[in-house]
Formats: structure tokens, C-alpha cells, sequence
């Protein structure tokens, strides 16, 4: 039986499973399906997660490698999201909990292959037709291009995105435009990760060693978390080094939302866009959809238009007894 109740929880065989629960559960099995900090929280109870995201996140977890496994009384499938890495799809029954997913391709990952089944729990982050993001490696090659042109006219250049996920994108396509990034220490851990994990990001240098500290004497590009990224941080960098300094950030809310200080944002998103998500719908083929995260109303609205099942799951949520 499916529930929602601030997430979603699925009961079988005399088993509780949250999905990524969003408060800390007193019983019952969670399910974890990446290492961003919104979805990968510290339980009590026992977590399920892939061993990538349990290297990423250092949680407490029982591992399951992307597959069909038993696993602590339940049977259940995990399939790549193309998320980020270790990010999982899980399917229990005809239960299908996507978590965060990109169907699109990009230079790291496959992207997502809809899974089949009855009731489809999907994150709807970018869940509106005015977005639909370009090609990743298109958007990571001009990214690169742009970064190139700055450096080699003696600038120094920020580029900011989150440390898990886009930052390896972003480490990826500047090697790809033959640029070695001096990187934060936090992008750093990950990007070991990655690498260990046989994701090829070229070569990258930590900004606290000392080939670091003699890369930063000239024209240099840093990577940095994205909210490191402000106006007073590039204008210190600036007079400390004697330099003009520019910034450019990677995100899918590009053309939504602007930082004081950055020059560019290029539209490079680890999310599905609106068209991925209603791909995703029609090949998985659900009988009901509940909508998460983001736009989860519209895009619900736009299923419903088009003949399904769908509400977000918020408004599952509401028993009769609210409206009274
Ligand atoms: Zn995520």
C-alpha cells in the first residue's frame, strides 16, 4: 500500500519503506537515493543506499549496488538516475520512487531509462515547458570556451556550481577545453570519489597544496561551491591578485534567478526538463502519477490535461477531514 505523509511510504510483506524521508523515522526502512544533503539525512533506522552514495554521504547504510537485490526482507531494484553519481531509481512491486533523474546523456553519466510500473513517485524540480535545458555537452563545451577565452586574456576565473554533482560536470568539461581547474577542497573530496568510482574527470588541483598556491600566482580558474560564489568574495580576489577577476555559474535556473557579480549562467542541469519528465511518464506507462519537489501542482496540471492520473503528493496528503 502507498501512503504519502510529508513523502512518500510504501508498505509490503509487513515492511514500511520510506523514501527519502524528510524527518527522521522511528521505524520501518528508509530509502536513500543520492548524496545531496535534502535527500541523504542520518536515521535511526536502517538505510538503504547504492555504495556510492554511501561514500559520498559517510551515512550509516546497507549497500546495494544498482540491480534486483533482497535486502533486509524486501525485494527491490535500483537503476542508474543519471543524477549524480550513485544517484538510484528504485522500484519495489509497481512501485516506482524516482528520486532526483536526468534522461539526457551527459559526458559522465547515462542518462535515466524510465522504469515501468503502476504508481510512478517522480520529482518534478523543472516541472514547467519554459524549461527545457540544451544538450549537456554542448552547454559543458561552450562553457569551456567562454572559460578559456577569459583566461588566456589574463583573467582569473570563477566558476561556481554545487560541489556534488555539477562540479564534476563543470571539472569534466573545462579538462574537455584543456583547462586544469585548482578546485575547493570540498569539490576536491568529491572529485576523488568520482575518480575512484571510474568517473574520468581529467586532472584537477587542490587549492590549499602547493602546486595549487603556484597556479594561483598566475591567470588562474577556480572552481568554488556556488554559494561561495558572491560579489565581495570576486572583488577580494581581485585586489589580492592584482587581476581582473570574472565568474560564471552552471545551473538549470539559468535566465531565473542572477548573482551579483557573475558574468554568465549556462543553462547545465543534472535535472530532467519539462520534456524529459513527460518522456519519462509515457514510456513508464503508470497508472497513477504523484508529483514531487519543484513544480509538482503544474506539472501534475499538465499530466492531468493529457489524460493521467496525477496529483502531487501533497495533495494526496489531505484527508477528507482537512476540508471539514
Ligand atoms: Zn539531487
Amino acid at each position: 500500500m502507498l501512503s504519502f505523509n510529508r513523502g512518500a511510504i510504501y508498505s509490503t510483506n509487513g515492511h514500511r519503506v520510506v523514501f527519502d524521508p524528510e524527518r527522521k523515522i522511528k521505524h520501518g526502512l528508509a530509502i536513500i537515493s543520492h548524496a545531496h544533503s535534502d535527500h541523504a539525512r542520518k536515521h535511526s533506522v536502517t538505510s538503504i543506499m547504492t555504495p556510492e552514495t554511501q561514500a559520498i554521504s559517510g551515512l550509516d547504510a546497507v549497500t546495494v549496488p544498482y540491480g534486483k537485490h533482497s535486502v533486509e526482507g524486501i525485494e527491490l531494484e535500483f537503476t542508474d538516475a543519471g543524477h549524480v553519481l550513485g544517484s538510484a531509481q528504485t522500484r519495489i512491486d509497481d512501485v516506482v520512487y524516482t528520486g532526483d533523474f536526468r534522461m539526457a546523456d551527459s559526458p559522465l553519466f547515462k542518462g535515466a531509462q524510465p522504469m515501468e510500473c503502476d504508481d510512478l513517485i517522480i520529482e518534478t524540480t523543472f516541472g514547467r515547458p519554459e524549461y527545457v535545458f540544451p544538450d549537456p555537452a554542448e552547454v559543458g563545451a561552450e562553457l569551456g570556451e567562454w572559460v578559456k577565452k577569459n583566461s588566456d586574456a589574463g583573467r582569473i576565473v570563477v566558476v561556481g556550481g554545487y560541489a556534488l554533482g555539477k562540479s564534476q560536470e563543470l571539472t569534466r568539461a573545462l579538462n574537455d577545453s584543456g583547462i586544469v581547474p585548482v578546485v575547493h577542497h570540498k569539490i576536491h573530496a568529491i572529485n576523488d570519489i568520482y575518480s575512484e568510482h571510474g568517473k574520468n574527470l581529467g586532472e584537477y588541483v587542490h587549492s590549499d597544496s602547493e602546486e595549487g598556491r603556484e597556479m594561483m600566482r598566475d591567470a588562474f580558474v577556480v572552481q568554488m561551491p556556488q554559494h561561495a560564489v558572491r560579489e565581495d568574495f570576486l572583488h577580494t580576489l581581485s585586489v589580492q591578485n592584482h587581476r581582473p577577476v570574472v565568474a560564471c555559474t552552471a545551473t538549470g535556473w539559468a535566465g531565473t534567478f542572477f548573482t551579483r557579480g557573475v558574468q554568465r549562467t549556462f543553462p547545465l542541469s543534472d535535472h530532467a526538463d519539462y520534456n524529459q519528465l513527460m518522456e519519462y511518464v509515457e514510456q513508464a506507462q503508470p497508472k497513477r502519477v504523484h508529483t514531487m519537489h519543484g513544480f509538482a501542482a503544474e506539472f501534475a496540471r499538465q499530466l492531468q490535461r493529457k489524460g493521467w492520473d496525477a496529483m502531487p503528493i501533497k495533495g494526496r496528503e489531505k484527508t477528507l477531514h482537512h476540508f471539514l
